[in-house]
């Protein structure tokens, strides 16, 4: 009976998890999709409880409830902006707990070797990796990529003294080379992130977040735990897509980004340019004689909360000027996959007016206006100009082709890239100092006026 339990909820819950999967795809069922997830981890737990008859057991369910409890802080917390930081910290624990499953499996005489050793080599190299990632995300100081003399040579030694260890546990048992192999594996996932650039770290954060997977898979193999190896793989394919989709959207290639081939740009010369300065009057003006006006969000939209300013922007101009307003996303605009849908939708813009960088770009040619809020890399066309340039070959949003182009932030400081943007000195660029969301409700002024 307790078996049928037990194999039913593990059945519903890796159910709900594929469910959970599929209806995260798209903003309208995003909200649902994640209650299935919780639903699905919540339903697993218990069975799992059940199934190792520690329901019965204080101390693990109070680690549990402690789990919960830390995470439910965390969560009302974190800022929307950090959470970046938080999804690296999150897979660091992943990888942290398949590596301690594996030591204490081991430790306790089991004989999973193979399964154990892959699970704790891809657990601490994800654990250490991810500390490096949440660093470089949380202190910008340290986002730049470092590189130091013989670097490839002592990672090819770290792995080679790695794979001695490794050989050595699986051919003698010996249980010390285990653990050095562990420790090794954390060297090495602190070594091989240390080069990745700020801007890369997204892309490096899916790869950890599929290792996390895939060390889950290992863990599940071991345990043969048929919910463990198919949250893994859910887990582990994820991660793999979205490096694959956010390598397409950069056009770099994983190899590229992982060994850290660009080098952090200085700060050129054109901040000795001038850049012409417009006030919120003028961009009314402009905007409520516009036909088409294309709004490009980005990382300063999320820092000033001016999401709900922009909607009632958009609306003012649909309803009372009959101008047509259409948003444009760029796939790593903001500091995280899906940061600026993710802010449009909590703020209510239909799903139908914003469209991704290949559906807009060709219509900024015939655009009156580029409302360029709080982005900036994402539209700076060194990335197609200046080889030297860290985002040099990622696809930028045209916004240079509008007629008039309108720059909201609070200087002509770089972005996250810390290059300059010559668009900033565009004779047709106009420059709305100040925090986004001010300078659009100071616009909402001069539209009602
Ligand atoms: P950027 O970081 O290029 O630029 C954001 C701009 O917003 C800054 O230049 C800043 O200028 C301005 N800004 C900041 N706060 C405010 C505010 N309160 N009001 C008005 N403006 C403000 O952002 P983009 O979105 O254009 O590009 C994203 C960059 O982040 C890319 O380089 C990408 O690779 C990287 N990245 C992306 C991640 C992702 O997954 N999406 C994750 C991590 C990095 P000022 O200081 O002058 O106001």
């Amino acid at each position: 009976m307790i078996n049928l339990f037990v194999n039913t909820s593990y059945l519903l819950a890796n159910t709900l998890m594929i469910l959970s999967i599929k209806l995260l795809s798209s903003p309208k069922t995003a909200r649902i999709g994640n209650l299935f997830g919780i639903c699905g981890m919540f339903w697993a737990i218990i069975a799992a409880l059940i199934s190792l008859e520690l329901i019965s057991h204080i101390i693990p369910i109070l680690v549990i409830l402690s789990g919960a409890l830390a995470g439910i802080c965390i969560a009302y917390k974190v800022k929307i902006t950090s959470l970046p930081q938080m999804i690296a910290a999150f897979n660091g624990m992943g990888g942290l707990a398949a590596a301690c499953i594996s030591l204490s499996e081991i430790s306790s005489g089991s004989e999973e070797w193979l399964n154990n050793t892959l699970s704790l080599v891809i657990g601490s190299i994800t654990f250490c990796g991810s500390i490096v990632a949440f660093a470089k995300l949380n202190w910008s100081r340290l986002s730049a990529p470092l590189h130091f003399y013989a670097q490839y040579i002592v990672n090819s030694l770290l792995f080679l003294l790695g794979l001695a260890f490794g050989l050595c546990f699986m051919i003698h048992g010996n249980i010390s080379s285990f653990y050095a192999l562990g420790a090794t594996a954390g060297v090495l996932g602190f070594m091989l992130v240390l080069p990745i650039g700020g801007a890369d770290i997204p892309i490096a954060i899916s790869v950890l977040n599929a290792m996390s997977g895939w060390a889950c898979v290992f863990v599940g193999l071991s345990l043969q735990s048929p919910v463990l190896i198919i949250i893994g793989t859910i887990v582990g394919t994820g991660g793999t897509f979205l490096a694959r989709v956010m390598t397409k959207a950069v056009n770099r290639s994983l190899f590229n980004i992982l060994t850290g081939s660009f080098a952090l740009a200085g700060h050129g010369s054109e901040t000795e340019k001038t850049a012409q300065q417009g006030s919120p009057q003028d961009a009314a003006f402009l905007m409520e004689n516009a036909a088409n006006i294309i709004i490009v969000p980005g990382y300063g939209l999320a820092s000033a909360h001016a999401q709900y300013a922009l909607k009632n922007m958009a609306d003012i101009l649909r309803q009372t000027y009959h101008v047509n307003v259409k948003f444009a996303i760029h796939p790593v605009a903001g500091r995280m996959p899906g940061h600026m849908n993710v802010l449009l939708a909590e703020a209510d813009v239909d799903y139908a007016d914003v469209y991704e960088l290949g559906d807009i770009n060709h219509e900024f040619a015939a655009a009156d206006v580029a409302y360029v809020i709080g982005a900036n890399d994402i539209t700076n066309p060194k990335a197609k100009t200046d080889a030297s340039s860290p985002i040099y070959g990622m696809p930028i949003l045209e916004v240079a082709k509008a007629k008039t182009i309108f720059f909201v932030k609070r200087s002509l400081a770089s972005g996250y890239s810390g290059i300059d943007n010559p668009l900033f000195y565009q004779p047709n660029t106009y420059m709305l100092y100040g925090d986004a969301k001010a300078v659009t409700e100071e616009i909402i002024k001069a539209l009602e006026a």
